[in-house]
């Protein structure tokens, strides 16, 4: 590391003694932890944007946000407060949106938790009524081709509870909440339910994107809250040819604009050198994205105000960036990053925060071995927010928009949890604790000021 220089930063001196070089970073380090743990001023802000509904990519509660961060960014005295046109998707999830097994006389019998995924077409009013079959795999439904044809494709494979990373368990999970559309209708089914997604044991149905392909006919999808997903498969093990109504009124409309929001703090050294730290703003409808993104975003924004806070002027850009739209398709990085490819700046870095609001654990950083280990050579600062390790890794759908990026930097907190609360009704303020967040905050702020102190 090399030696600071002091003139960069004016700190109270209460605060933080004016020291130089390893130990004035070190004491830097510890007055952010402090400061956030006692101001809890991201927790209070997140509490306030997630107050405004949820922020599903072209909807009105999306909008509100979008004007809230404008406005929160100008009354911050942020510099360069952006709105950045892009396009998004627009989908309703509407109100219909039920599930029964049918009884004997195909009536309406007890009650299946679901939710559409994001961009799935509706059903007719009535509904599709249908016998089911439950698969595990697409392997198996290709196997069981023959059995498939005009019946309600059950994908009901679970998270693999073995994996020690949720995030490893996601993966190998979620494809069947993405491509199941597509492969249920190929193989001649009417429509896919999807076991949810998550590690909570609960029966709260847990949304997220899917996809069509052309030339496939686009079935309707919903996710099953996972105690009803074990209802019905033991259902169907005493009986194979009961019967399923699904009825969604879920729509999709032409595309419309808004806005990815961002605002910085300008280095006064070298202001054309940009370290973005950001999350989306975009959430899902069924609760109101408060571990995601909303958190990520709000701690990004809490980066520049600690350092506001702090009295420290970084030597570099720093910019919080709310990206809209990375749930359905990614638009607004896109937009981003294309701007970054011509608007003669250089990104030094690109951090994104986009795993949870919970306990600091590490940063992947994706660069050359060099910067990484440059990056690591600070670790010893990090662990005053509890970061415990810097190792190679993946970053975020967002910041890997950027145009060459010297190094990109994926904030990783403790995951177990994550998917209790992840594209669902469970994802709301209430299950923020301000210490987590605010530890998270300061493990970020810490870096980005090595970032714009030291460059890589
Ligand atoms: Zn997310």
């Amino acid at each position: 590391m090399r030696t600071a220089i002091c003139t960069a930063i004016l700190i109270p001196a209460l605060l933080v003694p004016p020291l130089c070089g390893q130990t004035r970073d070190q004491e830097l380090a510890r007055a952010l932890v402090r400061r956030a743990l006692e101001d809890t001023a991201g927790y209070h802000l997140l509490r306030e944007l997630t107050a405004l509904g949820h922020r599903l990519p072209g909807s009105p509660g999306a909008a509100r946000a979008v004007r809230w961060a404008e406005r929160t960014m100008t009354s911050l005295g942020l510099d360069n407060v952006t709105l950045q046109e892009c396009p998004v998707p627009r989908w309703e999830r509407g109100e219909r949106e039920t599930a029964c097994i049918l009884d004997e006389r195909g009536g309406s019998g007890e009650p299946l938790a679901v939710a559409a995924l994001g961009t799935s077409v509706g059903t007719a009013p009535g509904g599709i009524s249908a016998e089911v079959l439950e698969v595990q795999s697409f392997e198996e439904l290709e196997a069981r081709g023959a059995e498939a044809a005009g019946k309600i494709i059950f994908f009901n494979r679970p998270m693999d509870p073995g994996t020690i990373t949720t995030f490893a368990a996601y993966g190998g999970a979620v494809g069947q909440r993405v491509q199941g559309a597509v492969k249920a209708a190929e193989a001649g089914g009417v429509a896919a339910l999807v076991r949810s997604v998550t590690t909570k044991y609960d029966n709260v149905p847990h949304t997220g994107t899917m996809s069509y392909r052309d030339g496939v006919p686009k079935v309707p999808a919903a996710a099953i809250g996972l105690i009803d997903a074990d209802r019905l498969s033991a259902a169907l093990h005493d009986d194979p040819h009961l019967r399923v109504r699904l009825s969604l009124s879920c729509r999709n409309y032409p595309d419309t604009t808004s806005y990815t929001v961002f605002g910085q703090i300008t280095g006064w050294e070298y202001p054309r050198e940009i370290i973005v730290i950001g999350g989306h703003f975009d959430s899902w409808d069924k609760g109101v994205g408060a571990h995601d993104d909303g958190a990520g975003c709000i701690q990004a924004l809490e980066v520049l105000t600690l350092f506001q806070r702090l009295g420290i002027r970084p030597k570099r850009t720093v910019r919080a960036v709310f990206f809209m739209n990375e749930e359905m398709g990614l638009s607004g990085a896109d937009v981003y990053g294309r701007w970054t490819a011509s608007n003669g700046e250089d990104h030094i870095a690109g951090i994104e925060a986009d795993r949870g609001a919970l306990t600091p654990r590490g940063f992947y950083v994706t660069a050359s071995p060099e910067r990484l280990e440059k990056i690591q050579s600070w670790l010893p600062l990090l662990q005053e927010a509890c970061i415990d390790w810097v190792k190679k890794g993946g970053s975020g759908g967002d910041v890997a928009r950027i145009h060459e990026p010297e190094a990109l930097v994926g904030y990783v907190p403790d995951v177990q949890r994550y998917f209790d609360f992840h594209h669902s009704a469970n994802d709301v303020f209430a299950e923020i604790h301000p210490r987590e967040m605010e530890l998270g905050s300061a493990a970020m702020a810490i870096l980005v000021y090595l970032l714009a102190e030291y460059g890589l």
